[in-house]
């Protein structure tokens, strides 16, 4: 289960806790209006109930302590995102970042990014490295010895010496 941060949108003055993608719809728990929870902007999300309360209720001090008062919800989440440091160590700062829902990017197919990856390192590199920063943007490992398999016999890539892949 994720949980994610959300400001009411009617009344901008209540911060909840929503289950990410789990219903359309919820209710503003101080003006009760229904919100469409894909409309709303995320301002924090994680698979932690504690730490996602601990992250709404500083939300929630900060929302009461300047109000919304001429301030789009906007502003105030970039406002928001400029002081998520502030919440400590234990969060870190990807998960911390905004995430607004209405548009997330598709995520990238895996052998578009280890194609990107080579590009970005004059399209050429040893295998290892390609692989380790592969591992970190989420490819897996077995995942990544296929595409490169893949792309080898397809003749995008080849291997001009013993580990190392370039572009062709
Ligand atoms: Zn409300």
């Amino acid at each position: 289960m994720t949980y994610g941060v959300i400001i009411c949108t009617k009344c901008r003055e209540h911060v909840q806790i929503i289950e990410v993608g789990s219903s359309k719809t919820t209710r503003c728990q101080r003006c009760n209006a229904s919100l469409n929870t894909r409309k709303l902007r995320v301002f924090f999300t994680s698979d932690e109930l504690e730490e996602t309360i601990s992250v709404r209720t500083q939300i929630q001090a900060q929302l009461s302590g300047t109000g919304t008062l001429g301030k789009s919800l906007d502003a105030l989440a970039e406002e928001y995102f400029r002081k998520h440091q502030t919440f400590g160590n234990e969060i870190d700062e990807k998960a911390a970042c905004l995430i607004d829902n209405r548009k997330i990017p598709k995520k990238k197919k895996a052998d578009e990014l280890i194609i990107g990856i080579l590009v970005e390192n004059n399209n050429q590199m040893n295998q290892n490295d390609l692989k380790e920063k592969a591992l970190k943007m989420d490819v897996s490992e077995e995942q990544f010895n296929d595409i490169i398999k893949k792309l080898l016999m397809a003749g995008e890539l080849y291997s001009p010496s013993k580990d190392i892949i370039r572009i062709v």
